[in-house]
């Protein structure tokens, strides 16, 4: 019989009690002891995944994980999500609203292939839905509700179950109330001493709603001022975390300073900058186990810096499965991602007549804006001997396009890390991309005095500098075949592993632990 949720709720409280580090209480210092993290973030590869911000959360923890911390992932229960093989735990968690009690169910699993526990916040009402935010383009109308909800419950769910963390780090928008409720609801409680870690994986994003919503918070109007909510004159999620953060970090030391600029900080660049001691920038590392060409089961062939023979039969599969011409000579240009004004690919639609007058195949694969969607489609029908159009989300056809490409563009307008260039590399398949974000920091320009680099990059997003680079990537291909197998080998032998991101987050934790406890983490 499951337990009454006043009845988990209490008993777990004193266990919580119980479990809680020495230090918590007394401030002392003495003694070693893992530190311990909470994940909260809306996405998990892979589980749900809209974006690079599900693949950080499957894998980051994992690496921590390896590193002695001791860390936990919760997320909302989504449909579609193998519910039935996560364990239901006893009892309702009691999740405080402005509306009054609302009930939440918990799911016990792991990340897969590592014994991380990941909590899944169970509510039919605001998670079992088509899509996590809302269909293309739209938000569902309740997500301020269905958000502060999720994050309400994940502090509920650290004393119900007894993890009373060092670090509460919270990643995007949709956990932006966290840290927030850490410093006000929590206040003098255990949950209060958690220092709290807010990351941004997209600026792009804020959570933002009309000032009347502030209410759905949870929290009184006193806390809508330009200090907090405010921002203006709507309520601003992502504005109120920076505020309340012990400690800031966006994905990439290039994003780090270009959110701080107005050119890239979406109205948020002030506040940034004004954090600017307490905002790092550290770069994604990729899962190198999901995306090795040397075991990827996905591939037709498989291969690596010493074998690249299976590289051209993943190409020629690829060419096959698209129902390209078979033509090993022929530069394939591979290109996956959201088709939002994001990542740029409007500009790509603007040089693709050009381009395609060129010996070349294309490729796309993504989801987006219909418009996008549309131009594309069309454009494959137009031109399919050259140009193929894939619209959907399919990750298996993800990795054989990296694989089976020898080219991958990414014309972004800003990329706060950007994981396919990343992925590219791996595949010994060179990136073409926009110098900005992480994708200046991941990619090093061609130099074709030296033959040295990993790709080829641009400064200005405009249609004639886009099909310029082209262009050099394709006489380079063509007529210095042995720098561009450089270029492939020495992208292929960067070290993007989320082990060295792992070390910078737990550098970030102690800093942040240092900063809310007022001494050294012990440990
Ligand atoms: P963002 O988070 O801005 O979408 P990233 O490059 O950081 O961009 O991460 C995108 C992730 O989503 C990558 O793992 C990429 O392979 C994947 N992805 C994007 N669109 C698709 C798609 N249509 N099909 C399969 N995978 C996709």
């Amino acid at each position: 019989m499951p337990r009454s949720a006043e009845a988990m709720v209490s008993d777990e409280l004193s266990e919580a009690t119980q479990h809680m580090p020495a230090d918590h209480d007394s401030g002392s210092v003495s003694g070693s002891r893992p530190m311990s993290v909470l994940f909260v973030a809306s996405e998990v590869a892979p589980y749900r995944k809209t974006g690079g911000l599900a693949d950080v959360i499957g894998a980051l923890p994992r690496a921590l994980k390896a590193r002695g911390v001791d860390v936990r992932v919760v997320t909302p229960l989504y449909a579609g999500m193998a519910w039935d093989q996560q364990e239901r735990l006893d009892g309702l968690l009691a999740v405080p609203m402005y509306s009054g009690l609302m009930r939440a169910g918990v799911r016990l699993g792991h990340l897969p292939g590592s014994d991380v526990p990941i909590y899944f916040i169970e509510h039919h009402r605001f998670f079992d839905r088509p899509f996590l935010y809302g269909p293309p383009g739209d938000a569902y109308l309740d997500n301020l509700e269905r958000f502060a909800f999720f994050s309400r419950a994940s502090m509920e769910l650290c004393k119900a179950v007894g993890f009373i963390p060092d670090i509460l780090h919270a990643h995007d928008w949709q956990a932006a109330l966290v840290p927030v409720y850490s410093n006000t609801v929590e206040w003098g409680q255990p949950l209060h001493g958690a220092a709290s870690v807010f990351t941004i994986h997209n600026l792009a994003y804020q959570g933002v709603h009309e000032a009347g919503a502030m209410f759905i918070t949870g929290l009184g109007q006193e806390h809508f001022n330009s200090q907090e909510f405010e921002h203006f004159g709507d309520v601003n999620l992502m504005k109120a975390a920076l505020r309340h953060s012990t400690m800031l970090s966006t994905v990439s030391p290039t994003y780090c300073s270009e959110i701080q600029m107005p050119e890239f900080g979406f109205g948020l660049d002030g506040v940034l900058s004004s954090r600017h001691g307490d905002l790092w920038g550290i770069l994604n590392g990729i899962d190198t186990t999901e995306w090795n060409p040397e075991t990827d089961a996905h591939l037709a062939a498989r291969y690596g810096v010493t074998s690249m023979a299976g590289k051209a039969e993943c190409k020629a599969a690829l060419q096959r499965e698209l129902g390209l011409p078979v033509a090993p000579n022929v530069p394939l240009f591979g290109i996956i991602g959201r088709l939002t004004h994001q990542k740029g690919f409007d500009v790509l639609a603007q040089c693709l007549p050009r381009l395609l007058d060129w010996n070349i195949q294309m490729v796309l694969l993504g989801t987006g804006d219909a418009d996008a969607e549309a131009f594309f489609a069309d454009c494959a029908r137009q031109r399919g001997d050259r140009f193929r159009a894939v619209i959907g989300f399919d990750n298996a056809l993800a990795h054989r396009i990296e694989a089976g490409s020898d080219l991958f563009v990414m014309p972004s307008r800003f990329e706060p890390c950007g994981l396919n260039q990343m992925y590219s590399l791996r595949y010994g398949t060179v990136p073409i991309v926009r110098k900005t974000g992480g994708l200046a920091d991941t990619v090093l320009n061609y130099d074709e005095s030296r033959g040295t680099g990993t790709g080829f990059c641009f400064d200005d997003l405009t249609p004639d500098s886009l099909t310029n680079t082209i262009g050099w990537a394709l006489s380079t291909y063509h007529d210095r075949p042995e720098h561009f197998r450089n270029l492939q080998l020495q992208g292929m032998q960067q070290d993007f592993s989320w082990d060295r991101a792992a070390a910078a987050y737990q550098s970030l934790y102690r800093e942040a632990y240092r900063r809310r406890r007022g001494h050294e983490f012990p440990g």
